[in-house]
């Protein structure tokens, strides 16, 4: 058979589950490429699209293929008053001999690292995200490191919450073992971390760290702290900081004042930026363009600054 493949989200990161379909098919004996074009007849073309529209435009349905297969969770999230809405009914996961397949890296070979899913679910089930309503929320361990790193230098670890999860420490010492660099990419989650996950992070090669302090009503200031004062790098990571969701302009200076002055990096992320008042989208402009955030130390100063003046008129 021939197989399309359609990476939906364009090719920024390397999509799991269009590794794993390639090496399905491929394993079964299947021709697999990247779809290209109309004139080629395939007998199934795969579509995958992780991110909503607000983030990902759609792309049409190729013509000229006996079957066309969609799926990602940004084939089952709809806006509704302004809100993204998951709807379960419109999301599949894949068959289990697929979701067992190792990736199959090659088909994007402009990336060299690993990508990793060891968990999925989320305890949490904050309002804004959509895992605890497509994976559950409880996070379980679903598979071992060797089931997405073959000798990599680096791995992009997806798991939504892994500090979460009964089996971290198991996981944790997985990782540990690779030797490569490590990415949270997802972000730790801060309130579950304690002392022996410390101990795991401090003898990893991290490369980067991410964590969210997405409600300003949780008091996380000395969560925060304690981890700074433990964690043996002097940049702490990247924070993730939700704005225009429910959180006024004071919340959202304080979550980012405190955090830089831990030494942390505040980044500030825009819920339904498309409809975020003109303040917002400027508190985002201002904290995440490091250059302009660490000359201007305040926001009140940006705005009469001439960054401020400069993008203004562009
Ligand atoms: S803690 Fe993170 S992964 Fe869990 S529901 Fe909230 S945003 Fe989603």
């Amino acid at each position: 058979m021939r197989i399309g493949l359609i990476d939906v989200d364009g090719h920024n990161f390397p999509n799991l589950a269009l590794m794993r379909i390639s090496a399905y098919h491929k394993a079964k004996g299947d021709e697999v490429e990247w779809w290209w074009s109309d004139l080629i007849h395939y007998d199934i073309v795969y579509m995958s699209k992780i991110f909503s529209s607000t983030y990902s435009k759609d792309v049409p349905e190729p013509m000229n293929a006996d079957k066309v297969i969609k799926g990602g969770t940004g084939y089952a999230i709809h806006l509704e008053n302004g809100k993204e809405v998951f709807d379960k009914s419109k999301h599949q996961n894949l068959p289990d001999e697929v979701e067992k397949m190792f990736p199959d890296y090659s088909i994007y070979p402009e990336f060299d690292f690993a990508v990793s899913l060891t968990s999925r679910g989320c305890p949490r089930g904050c309002s804004f995200c959509h895992v605890a309503a497509k994976e559950g929320r409880c996070s379980v361990k679903v598979a071992d490191v060797s089931d997405f790193w073959n000798g990599q230098k680096h791995i992009e670890i997806l798991d939504p919450n892994i500090t979460a999860c009964r089996d971290k420490r198991d996981l944790m010492r997985q990782y540990m073992e690779t030797g490569a660099t490590l990415n949270f990419n997802q972000g730790l989650d801060m309130r579950f971390i304690n002392d022996d996950d410390v101990n795991d992070i401090n003898r990893m090669r991290i490369k980067k760290m991410h964590f969210a302090w997405d409600n300003p009503k949780d008091d996380l200031e000395g969560k925060f702290r304690w981890f700074a004062d433990k964690y043996r790098k002097s940049r702490k990571g990247m924070v993730y900081v939700l704005t225009n969701h429910s959180s006024t302009m004071e919340e959202n200076l304080h979550r980012i004042y405190v955090l830089r002055d831990l030494n942390y990096d505040p980044f500030v992320m825009v819920y339904n930026k498309p409809e975020a008042p003109q303040e917002i989208k400027m508190l985002q402009r201002w904290c995440n363009n490091k250059f302009v955030f660490k000359k201007v130390k305040r926001f009140e100063d940006y705005l009469g600054s001439k960054h401020y003046s400069e993008i203004k008129d562009m």
